[in-house]
């Protein structure tokens, strides 16, 4: 059994019920970052949860972080503008070095560096992360960055970027993940000095941009761990990323199920509740089965995470069912609240836009499944 975490459940929603949705909406129109909100969740320590007490943090476990993510989108707010720091930051806590974890730990953990961007992206390689093309090259003591990434979310509020890079040119039978590095970049400094950041407008209010390299220059200090040996660095953060994420998911799905819940008992037509008629409790009903049942997944990929395994079925499967079951959750409310699901101020539509990300983000559905047919199923490999 895992820990359920009444009290940080507790003190989260009280935290988030300062921000309701006229919040959320007016970011929203603005297409504005949730700066108070984060720096709300920031001061409460809520963000540093993860990070060991050595290094400043609160040392909990995984499951203490997805108690806080999942309540945060349980109560309608969105985690999206920060969660990052919570898995981003296990790539420098596992791989770093001492002098690195203690130059940056603690000032992330109270709030005085904000470690957000995670560039692993780019335009022409996708999904094929292997396929990346932004170069570091080294010189006498430092690294020159060249090349471009998309869809780095938060760049343009965060003081950090975890980086990934091609060190090593792929030649002819090497194995594409090979050669890649992984940095820490302080943005303020490349800012100046190389780095651009635009940002790219999108169905939700994401904070996400693209970013330029420009002979951006990184001390040889800021590599972490081993040349050579990123994507495997990377790749070791994706359980904890996908859990995280699946958590996020069950809460909208929980505070989506919870809004077409009470609509169909309020909203009375033809002379009774909507939700007295099967055509329309059914739906929710079988959306809340759904969700428990992704919800045990992501319990399940939690105990054998904290167990010291790595669950990489269980992550990939919490993620893609938890995703499906906000996805349903999102549609069915649309459709219980009538015309009122497509008005900004019930809510819904913006849930609906903002839960639809993640059959995409961070991995997509399709992946998920290839990852499954092959490594768990013996499948041969799709790509
Ligand atoms: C709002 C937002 C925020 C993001 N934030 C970040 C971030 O902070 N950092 C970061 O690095 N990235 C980020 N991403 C990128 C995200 O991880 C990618 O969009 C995602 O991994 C899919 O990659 P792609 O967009 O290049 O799609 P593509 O790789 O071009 O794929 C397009 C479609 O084809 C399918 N597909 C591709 N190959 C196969 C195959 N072999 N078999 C079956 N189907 C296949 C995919 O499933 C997908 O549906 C973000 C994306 C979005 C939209």
């Amino acid at each position: 059994m895992i820990e359920t975490y009444p009290e940080i459940r507790e003190a989260v929603t009280r935290l988030c019920a300062k921000f309701p949705g006229q919040y959320w909406r007016e970011c929203d129109r603005q297409m504005a970052y949730p700066a108070e909100f984060v720096q709300a969740l920031t001061e409460a320590g809520w963000l540093s949860a993860l990070i060991p007490e050595a290094y400043g943090g609160a040392g909990l476990p995984l499951s203490a972080g997805a108690a806080i993510l999942e309540e945060i989108h349980k109560s309608g707010a969105n985690a999206g503008a920060c969660h990052a720091q919570m898995y981003t930051m296990g790539t420098l806590l596992r791989h770093g070095s001492e002098a690195q974890k203690q130059k940056y730990l603690p000032s992330i953990a109270d709030g005085s560096l904000r470690l957000q961007a995670f560039g692993v992206t780019e335009p022409s390689s996708g999904t094929d992360t292997g396929a990346l093309t932004t170069t570091a090259t080294l010189t006498k003591d430092h690294y020159v960055i060249n090349g471009q990434k998309i869809w780095t979310s938060r760049a343009e509020h965060s003081d950090l970027m975890i980086l990934l890079a091609r060190t090593t040119p792929l030649t002819e039978g090497m194995k594409s993940t090979h050669g890649l590095s992984v940095f820490i970049l302080d943005m303020r400094e490349a800012l100046n000095n190389g780095l651009t950041i635009h940002p790219i407008k999108t169905m939700m209010n994401h904070a996400t941009t693209e970013v330029f390299f420009d002979n951006v220059q990184v001390s040889t200090d800021n590599l972490i761990g081993e040349e050579g040996k990123g994507f495997r660095y990377i790749l070791s953060g994706m359980n904890a990323e996908r859990i995280l994420i699946a958590a996020e998911c069950i809460g909208d799905a929980k505070w989506l199920i919870d809004k077409a819940t009470n609509y169909a008992k309020d909203r009375s037509v033809f002379g009774r509740a909507i939700g007295q008629n099967q055509g329309v409790q059914f739906p929710i009903a079988k959306a809340y089965a759904n969700m428990r049942a992704a919800e045990l997944m992501v319990n399940e990929a939690l105990r054998l995470y904290e167990a010291g395994e790595s669950p990489g079925a269980e992550a990939n499967m919490a993620k893609m069912l938890a995703a499906d079951a906000s996805n349903e959750a999102a549609n069915v409310a649309v459709q219980t609240h009538g015309g009122f699901g497509f008005a900004e101020e019930y809510d819904i539509e913006r849930k609906f836009r903002e839960t639809r990300l993640y059959q995409v983000a961070p991995v997509s559905t399709n992946l998920i499944l290839s990852y499954l047919a092959e490594h768990t199923l013996g499948l041969p490999r799709s790509y």
